[in-house]
Order: structure tokens, then C-alpha cells, then sequence
């Protein structure tokens, strides 16, 4: 018998335009077809999948998609997103900052700031749309009130 392998857990699969896995450490998408998708979410389950298919174990196993170490259970769900997919999201949490660049494009700080609320439930948001990757900006993030 063919011993198990694991989805990594440095990898998301994501329902996007086309089913894909996300490579969170390398910011790498991968798109796939139908099969090797539903093979990968066998994949994420505790025991672990098999296939006779030689060529695309190696290259999962050369990009890190699987690893033959059994992998912490890493929760999510995946779900078809929205279209077009929103991948990428910039989040600007505060316009204070420490510095004073002369080319900086936030002007004055006038202490606006997002809310721990408001962050917390747009960050939801871009998981239950699927997204890939958020970027934590300001303004100083750091300078937020609630980020001790
Ligand atoms: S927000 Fe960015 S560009 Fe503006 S002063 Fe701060 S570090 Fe400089």
C-alpha cells in the first residue's frame, strides 16, 4: 500500500475563477483542473490521501503542496468565491504615524482610525469571499489605539 500524504500547512485551497491551492509563505497560486482539486481536499483529511499519479505527487511534493509529515488540521472553509475573486486586500487601520516622509500620501493625520469592530468583521468578510492575502497598513499600524 502507498504510504499517506498530507496537504501542507503552508497551503489554502481556494474556489476561485478555478479551483486552485495558495501557497501562503511563497504568495503562489496554483490553478488546477477539477481532479486535482478534489484530490488535494482528500488530502487535507487526518488520514491523508494516495495516488498512483507519480508525476504530479513529485511536483506537489517539489512546490511544498504535500508533504509526507502529518500536518497540524488547519480550519477553513472553502466555498466558491465571488466573481471576479478579490484576492488581495489592502487595510488601512490608521492614518497616525510616527514619521514625516515628504512624500507622504496620507497628508495630516486627522486620527481617523478603523475600529478592533470594524477590522475584525472586514477580515471576516475576506475569508467568506475567499481572499488570499491582506496587507496591515496605515498611516503606522503599530500607532493604532487598540494595538497593544
Ligand atoms: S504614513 Fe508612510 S509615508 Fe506617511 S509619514 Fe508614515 S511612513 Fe511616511
Amino acid at each position: 500500500m502507498n504510504k499517506p500524504y498530507f496537504l501542507s500547512e503552508n497551503v489554502v485551497l481556494r474556489l476561485l475563477e478555478t479551483p486552485s491551492v495558495y501557497h501562503v509563505k511563497r504568495d503562489e497560486l496554483y490553478e488546477l483542473n477539477e481532479e486535482a482539486f478534489s484530490f488535494l481536499e482528500t488530502c487535507r483529511q487526518a488520514e491523508g490521501c494516495t495516488t498512483d499519479d507519480k508525476e504530479f505527487l513529485d511536483y506537489c511534493l517539489s512546490e511544498g503542496i504535500l508533504t509526507d509529515i502529518r500536518q497540524r488540521p488547519v480550519k477553513y472553509t472553502v466555498r466558491p468565491s465571488p466573481v471576479p475573486s478579490l484576492r488581495y486586500l489592502e487595510l488601512l487601520i490608521t492614518d497616525q504615524c510616527n514619521l514625516h516622509c515628504r512624500h507622504c500620501y496620507i497628508g495630516e493625520p486627522t486620527r481617523q482610525e478603523l475600529s478592533l469592530h470594524e477590522i475584525t468583521s472586514v477580515l471576516g468578510e475576506f475569508e467568506e469571499m475567499q481572499g488570499l492575502r491582506v496587507l496591515i497598513s496605515g498611516g503606522e499600524p503599530l500607532m493604532h489605539s487598540e494595538s497593544e
